[in-house]
């Protein structure tokens, strides 16, 4: 099991969870604005994303500047966030950490 691929593979496999969400996110279908009808942006700017689009996702649209939703409906302007998406995307980020934390430690230690 010390093959050179065997490192590779272990190597790689922290950046498989970015890798799989960035092309989830790339092949998802688009969606439109529910105001404008203009296309919304496949993948958004961290800069550009609001308090509630970090914690349960969205769009904002990019001509007309609506909120809109994962579900492509609008959001009316201050709607405070769910907590429930956030905290399964902690619980989750969680695991993958400790999973490769595992991992690591296993091989480190061989
Ligand atoms: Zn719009």
């Amino acid at each position: 099991m010390s093959s050179p691929f065997f490192s590779v593979l272990v190597g790689i496999a922290p950046f498989v969870p970015f890798f799989v969400i960035l092309l989830s996110c790339a092949m998802r279908r688009q969606k439109t604005c529910p105001d404008c009808g203009e296309p919304l942006p496949r993948i958004q700017s961290p800069l550009k994303m609001t308090k509630r689009q970090w914690m349960e996702g969205g769009y904002t649209c990019l001509k007309c500047g609506c909120d809109v939703d994962t579900a492509g409906r609008k959001v009316p302007a201050n709607t405070a966030p769910r907590v429930g998406p956030f905290v399964i995307a902690i619980v989750a980020l969680t695991l993958v950490c400790v999973i490769a934390a595992i991992l690591i430690s296993f091989i480190l230690h061989r």
